[in-house]
């Protein structure tokens, strides 16, 4: 045993069986404990200050010490700690935030279910989905189609709309009636000289082929995030969504934005359905909706699907889905203090000043030699590594080079993240300001660096 190793390493690596990490690594290398926030750092046991490239998992949008979210949160629990939403009850709070949300909205969206997290967000459109098509009296209406290498959670139904294989394979899934189709990564699958606009064109044409083959009338939603996040930051191409839902409207399938990263701010608008101009039936979110300080998601829907659903509880005397803490009091009270805030401070107006310095940082380097791909949009973007740039060929994922820059930013303080297939994603708090954002990008810069002279060392290129 390593005498420095701290209490908390210790109980960590004996009892905690951690979520989405490499559980062989653990047991060798330890935890990196963190034990306090502070703005847009956060600080481990031995009091290393990290700039947090990612805002935890894309969600601490008003970095770790908003002090007026954790008194809201304070206030609430001593007025009313829980109360819930099942049989006509409801807290006050849970109410005001589902009009505060729908004040934001997308247009179209009138109603707020709450969830705790982005995977029962998605779970339960999946159900809605079904629901509706047996409501109509279409009960073959029930295929759900996603894009591979999405990411839209990992519980049975949102596992299987994901779109990687660390999430499928050994877990049975996906369960049937989850289809996949092509990702919108221009730089990565356009064939040579292919525009954006054909690859879009090109996109649709193959969903709707999809569509087609299965047969109209047994697809009832598509799901997508306006920015796929987890499966590698894919910015869309930009008339990919207007074709895209084009087929979908033509077929009668639902549009669901899964915008459990994109909401609240990260594309520089509210939510992703507005910058790309999507128009969805169903939208999900989470992550930011609290800051991350408290577990909280929802899904919206319009007022034509509400009048189906309270036509059938009318019939069937429920509406026979809801979770214990579905518009939990004390999340909402931070729920509303982040909107609050949000609207004092023209947090969006703040994205859209110093998303550019994220951006062109993140380009400036388009040309570094371990670099294929830089790119993103808003607060959110990432640098895909390349053996061959031109030749779009990665490296053998064994060699774990992504992996080699996470570690070199960490040494250097600041926290980015590596997706599969080397891509090293930054999604920083929204609160962020232009000086910190440059000091992040040069501590990346070094990273890069000091992995580029690893990869030649070891002969990896
Ligand atoms: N959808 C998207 C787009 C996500 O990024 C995530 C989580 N990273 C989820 C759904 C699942 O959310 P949760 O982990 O809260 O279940």
């Amino acid at each position: 045993m390593d005498p420095s190793e701290t209490l908390a390493s210790r109980r960590d690596r004996a009892f905690h069986l951690h979520p989405s990490s490499n559980l062989a690594a653990l047991r060798t290398e330890g935890p990196l404990v963190i034990v306090r926030g502070d703005g847009v750092h956060v600080i481990d046991e031995a009091g290393n200050r990290y700039l947090e490239g990612m805002a935890g998992l894309w969600c601490a949008g008003l970095g770790f010490s908003e002090r007026r979210l954790a008194e809201a949160a304070y206030r609430q629990m001593l007025e009313l700690p829980f109360y819930h939403a099942f049989s006509n009850k409801v807290a006050a709070v849970s109410a005001e935030l589902a009009e505060r949300i729908v004040g934001v909205a997308p247009a179209g969206l009138s109603r707020v279910f709450f969830a705790n997290s982005g995977s029962e967000a998605n779970d339960s459109a999946v159900k809605l989905a079904w629901y509706l098509s047996n409501a109509v009296g279409r009960p073959e209406k029930k295929k759900i189609i996603s894009r591979r290498r999405a990411y839209h959670g990992v519980t049975v139904a949102s596992g299987s709309l994901t779109g990687l294989p660390f999430a499928h394979g050994d877990w049975d899934l996906p369960a049937p009636r989850f289809l996949h189709t092509e990702t919108p990564h221009h730089w990565r699958y356009a064939k040579p000289g292919e525009s954006e606009e054909a690859y879009a064109e090109r996109l649709a044409a193959e969903l709707e082929r999809l569509i087609l083959a299965e047969g109209p009338d047994t697809v009832a939603a598509f799901f997508a995030e306006p920015v796929m996040g987890a499966g590698g930051v894919i910015v869309p191409p930009a008339t990919y969504f207007e074709r895209v839902q084009r087929v979908l409207t033509k077929y009668e399938v639902l549009m669901v934005a899964d915008e459990v990263i994109c909401g609240f701010g990260r594309t520089g608008q509210m939510f992703g359905s507005q910058t790309f101009g999507i128009r969805p039936d169903v939208l999900t979110c989470a992550k930011m909706m609290t800051s991350g300080y408290v577990p909280m998601s929802a899904m919206l829907v319009g007022d034509g699907i509400y009048r189906t659903l309270e036509q059938q509880s009318e019939k069937l005397g429920v509406f026979g889905h809801g979770f214990t803490y579905s518009g939990h009091p004390v999340a909402a009270a931070v729920g509303l203090e982040t909107l609050r805030i949000y609207e004092e401070r023209d947090l969006l107006a703040h994205v859209r000043r110093v998303a550019p310095v994220l951006q062109e940082g993140l380009r400036a380097l388009a040309d570094h030699p371990l670099v294929g791909e830089a790119r993103g949009i808003g607060l959110i973007g990432a640098w895909e590594l390349a053996k061959d740039r031109d030749r779009r060929e990665s490296f053998d994922p064994k060699a774990g080079v992504g992996a080699q820059v996470v570690k070199n930013a960490q040494k250097r303080g600041a926290i980015v993240r590596v997706l599969p297939g080397d891509i090293i994603a930054f999604s920083p708090p929204l609160i962020i300001e232009a000086h910190e954002l440059r000091e992040l990008l040069a501590r990346a810069e070094a990273a890069l660096d000091e992995t580029w002279e690893w990869v030649r060392a070891n002969g990896l290129v």
